[in-house]
């Protein structure tokens, strides 16, 4: 006789497909709900920390639905949460899986990056698995473990860093493995987003008549200027992954007065964040150099909250392809991957628990952080595209609970890719510790 395990998987395996176009069927039901909060959240386009109106129509989202349990204003006043527990067999949950919404827009051009569709693609994602779920008999052959399913309301993603906060304020403590999905030109499980530390730069020097007696000034614009040309040299001596750029902010009030003031602001960029404390060391002299040279007093400010790098995750990647391919997604080459993309603080929740940040085409060419984006992000021909990424990431969500296998593989894929990036941190040449406090930060998890 054949054992037992050998005649049921392909039965289970069944059973799973079939649960998975539940979650699709569930997410296409309430398709029209769904659309009407993303149209909400575009038409109304709101900063980083203000988004209000968002939070409330989200909030009122779950709170209308069976069985969500919202905190409005959680932790952050536009922040949320909304939790739904499945226990079949009555116990505790053993399981914690996360879907996060982002949903602030850009000054000037709304939302030009389409996080009005991350709101909707993680709303959705969590209605599918819940539904699916849900259909479960009690005592049917799948067995699982109890499943407990948050959606968080991360805002301020493009300014400031919610999620940071959001992670300081133990928002993601417990939480297995979480989803989300970034609108895009095309499909990719996976992404190089790089880390990214920004910096304010000011020059403080001493106004004089600039034509009676310009000796007597010291010139703080004299001293951006120089920093800025510091940085350009050093772009020679850069890698090509890193990224920096910057604007004069302040650059004094009127040319017959020499500047006593001038302010620079920076975004350095880098793929990880070994590299990024290094670059960072080597823009800080380029700053503090410009100061000696025109005698002006330098204060380097560095941001509230440094983004790091979205650490990959293979399993859940491979998972997340294989179940896109079925929906029709068609996924780019590692080959085509057009090099780096942009920053964003899911990197900082990959050091934190595993995750999955794949990137979505919403039916246009047009490119991120435009206007023609913008329109495209509030386009009916959108939902099809948000829509079906929902129902991959929900099927993804499925693997990860009904084959313990793979949710080992992905804790194991955190574990090392993690150790391996805090060991590049931790590298003698470095120390005594990194000019962003990084090594002590990421030692603390
Ligand atoms: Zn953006
Ligand atoms: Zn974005």
């Amino acid at each position: 006789m054949r054992p037992r395990e050998e005649t049921e998987a392909p039965a289970l395996a069944l059973r799973l497909e079939e649960l998975k176009r539940r979650a699709g069927e569930c997410i296409e039901a309430s398709s029209e709900p769904l659309g009407e909060l993303s149209r909400a959240i575009w038409s109304r386009p709101e900063l980083a920390y203000e988004e209000r109106q968002a939070h409330a129509a989200l909030t009122r989202f779950f709170a209308g639905r069976p069985a969500w349990a919202v905190q409005p204003r959680y932790k952050l006043e536009t922040a949320f949460r909304a939790d739904w527990a499945w226990a079949p067999d009555g116990g505790p949950p053993g399981l914690h899986l996360g879907f996060l919404c982002e949903y602030d827009a850009l000054p000037g051009i709304g939302h030009a990056c389409g996080h009005n569709l991350i709101a909707e693609v993680g709303a959705a994602a969590a209605l599918g698995l819940k539904g699916a779920l849900e259909s479960l008999a009690p005592d049917g052959p799948l067995r699982a473990p109890a499943v407990k399913i948050t959606v968080l309301g991360t805002p301020a993603e493009e300014d400031g860093g919610g999620k940071i906060d959001l992670i300081k304020a133990g928002a993601f403590d417990g939480l297995d493995v979480v989803f989300m999905a970034h609108p895009s030109q095309e499909d990719a499980a996976y992404l190089p987003d790089v880390a990214e530390h920004d910096v304010t730069v000011k020059y403080y020097g001493k106004a004089s008549h600039a034509a009676a007696y310009p000796w007597e000034g010291v010139n703080a614009l004299d001293a951006a200027v120089l920093a800025y040309n510091n940085l350009s040299l050093l772009r020679q001596q850069m890698k090509p992954t890193w990224r920096v750029h910057g604007i004069i902010k302040n650059g004094g009030v009127k040319p017959n007065i020499i500047p006593s003031y001038a302010e620079l602001e920076f975004y350095l960029r880098a793929p990880s964040l070994r590299e990024l404390s290094i670059l960072t060391e080597k823009a800080e002299k380029c700053f503090k150099a410009a100061a000696l040279a025109t005698g002006c007093e330098v204060e380097l400010q560095g941001g509230a909250n440094d983004y790091y790098n979205v650490l990959p995750n293979k399993s859940l990647e491979k998972a997340y392809i294989e179940n896109g391919k079925k929906l029709g997604v068609e996924f780019i080459s590692d080959d085509n991957l057009n090099g780096l993309s942009g920053s964003t603080d899911f990197g900082n929740v990959t050091f934190v628990v595993p995750g999955i940040h794949p990137y979505f085409y919403i039916g246009s060419d047009a490119l991120n952080h435009t206007e023609q984006y913008t329109t495209a992000a509030g386009s009916k021909e959108a939902q099809f595209y948000a829509l079906r990424t929902a129902k991959a990431l929900a099927m993804t969500a499925l693997d990860v609970i009904f084959k313990p296998d793979l949710l080992e593989k992905v804790r194991e894929d955190f574990r090392i890719v993690k150790l391996n990036e805090e060991g590049h941190l931790n590298a003698p040449e470095h120390g005594k510790g990194s000019v962003l406090g990084i090594g002590a930060a990421c030692a603390s998890h």
